[in-house]
């Protein structure tokens, strides 16, 4: 705390993400990255990026990526918004849609930087909680409310909400956005951009950080009517023109257009989560339903931050959640198969200790 520091930075709960050490040799499973690495394709088209051009502004409106974002979803670019990362496109949801007079809506158990935009923006919010089964429940969000917002599964559960599911809370909330936060949706969900042409009050959010393995580059979008996008170029162009660099626009391109390797790696993840979550029963692990590249597991017999830190002193880090109603909870990021071997063979050292 300093004499310098504003009211609104004073009041602030700054998002921790998670730890990135630099340990060789570390099978790290803790942030949700995607082992494979970015397409080769978009590599190269970074690479051709680089050079003289860097000396010019980048197109402020990511016009080319827009276009490749939308004949891969077979949408308009005028219903498409791009940011520097899927976070920095909630921040400006959070200010532009979600700061309404009445609470908006998210569940209890969800990506903790929501709560972290509400304080930043001061927008008041109502948490709802899940299920027994760590499920969203629609109908208890049908109350007054000024905006919803959860992914899509979500969040550190990996749980899928289904369709008819999102349909029935846009219809019972005719007068709210409703944003999904389709992070994960890529290994194995079903997504909701074929609702926005029936739904005014629907944004669908997807980031390249985790399907397409290029959390290091920095690139988001929102999909949505073009009322809710406007509403977004309007915060975005009252806080940075450019959010996109030239290499960021250049290499979500290149990605974007390369279909089979997205198709071979999103399936290679797919199939070693179902390897890994037959192994983990296997061990007495209660596994929660998956859809995304990790997966929340308990032991009934182990404390999961003990768990925890016996893998580390294995070199294999895992999220652990100090909250509330997940604190015997592990989140496993789906690495290669080779990362899940190692992860079995230290867990079962860990677990006959
Ligand atoms: C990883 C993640 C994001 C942020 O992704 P970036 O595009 O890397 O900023 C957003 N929402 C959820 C639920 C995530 O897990």
């Amino acid at each position: 705390m300093s004499r310098f520091w504003s009211d609104v930075v004073k009041g602030l709960k700054p998002y921790v993400p998670g730890e990135q050490p630099r340990l060789a040799n570390l099978v790290k499973l803790n942030t949700n990255e995607n082992p494979y690495g970015p397409s080769p394709r978009a590599l190269e088209a970074i690479r051709a990026a680089t050079g003289e051009s860097l000396k010019l502004y980048p197109d402020p409106n990511a016009e080319q990526l827009k276009l490749a974002i939308g004949r891969f979803h077979s949408i308009d670019a005028q219903n498409i918004f791009v940011g520097n990362g899927s976070d920095e496109v909630l921040a400006h949801i959070f200010l532009g849609l979600l700061k309404q007079a009445r609470p908006i809506l998210f569940p209890d158990i969800t990506y903790s930087f929501y709560p972290v935009y509400c304080g930043l923006y001061q927008v008041d919010f109502e948490t709802i909680a899940l299920a027994d089964d760590y499920s969203i429940r629609v109908g208890d969000y049908a109350k007054p409310n000024g905006g919803i917002i959860f992914p899509n599964p979500n969040a550190p559960t990996g749980c899928p909400l289904p369709l008819t599911d999102i349909e029935r809370l846009l219809q019972s909330n005719p007068d709210s956005v409703v944003v999904i936060d389709e992070a994960y949706v890529d290994f194995g969900g079903a997504s909701a951009i074929p609702l926005i042409a029936k739904y005014p009050n629907l944004l669908v959010v997807q980031t390249l950080s985790k399907s397409r393995s290029l959390a290091g580059l920095r690139v988001g979008f929102a999909v949505g009517h073009v009322d809710l996008i406007e509403a977004l170029e309007r915060v975005k162009n009252s806080f940075n023109s450019y959010p996109l660099d030239r290499l960021a626009i250049a290499g979500a391109v290149a990605a974007f257009d390369d279909r089979d390797y997205f198709d071979k790696t999103c399936q290679a993840v797919i199939a070693s989560r179902e390897k890994l979550v037959k192994e983990l029963k296997a061990l007495g692990f209660e596994v929660l339903p998956s859809v995304a590249n990790f997966i929340f597991v308990r032991h009934p017999q182990h404390d999961a931050q003990e768990s925890a830190l016996a893998l580390r002193r294995r070199s294999i880090i895992v999220r652990h959640f100090k909250l509330p109603r997940i604190d015997q909870f592990l989140r496993i990021t789906v690495g290669t198969d080779e990362q899940c071997a190692a992860l079995i063979a230290a867990l079962k050292e860990i677990l006959s200790s």
